[in-house]
């Protein structure tokens, strides 16, 4: 049975928008004169990017990821790089076992009959003009 971590394929999605979330609180409150709470946090995020508190919520859980445009506009709305809220790290428990080319020291990834597009592509060039 395959391991979580392999299941995930070749990247893996880190999150730190709780913690992003977590210190935006943080220095609301420390320089702000009304309180801030998640629930606010939530409530305007959702209505610049235009989805649901509740979905800033789930995402905040770590039980799902936003879209790339939601990505991007959640670190448009907290003036931040979006890698610094999520980034793709290699996994390096993926294994690939997809088949590869068969010419000699090609090594691309295998589109048809043991070969990869440009040698099949080549091969069906060469074929016609016989
Ligand atoms: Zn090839």
């Amino acid at each position: 049975m395959k391991t979580e971590k392999e299941q995930l394929g070749k990247y893996i999605l880190k999150s730190n928008f709780a913690s992003i979330l977590k210190t935006e609180i943080h220095r609301r409150n420390i320089t702000g004169r009304k309180k801030t709470t998640y629930t606010d946090l939530y409530e305007e995020i959702a209505e610049h990017t235009g989805m649901t508190p509740n979905m800033l919520m789930v995402m905040k859980q770590g039980n799902a990821n936003p879209s790339l445009p939601n990505a991007l506009a959640i670190a448009d709305y907290l003036r931040m790089d979006v890698n610094d809220i999520w980034s793709v790290e290699m996994n390096d428990e993926y294994v690939d076992d997809r088949s590869r080319c068969i010419v000699n020291r090609c090594n691309r990834l295998e589109f048809v009959k043991g070969l990869c597009q440009s040698h099949y592509t080549e091969q069906r060039r060469e074929e016609k003009r016989k």
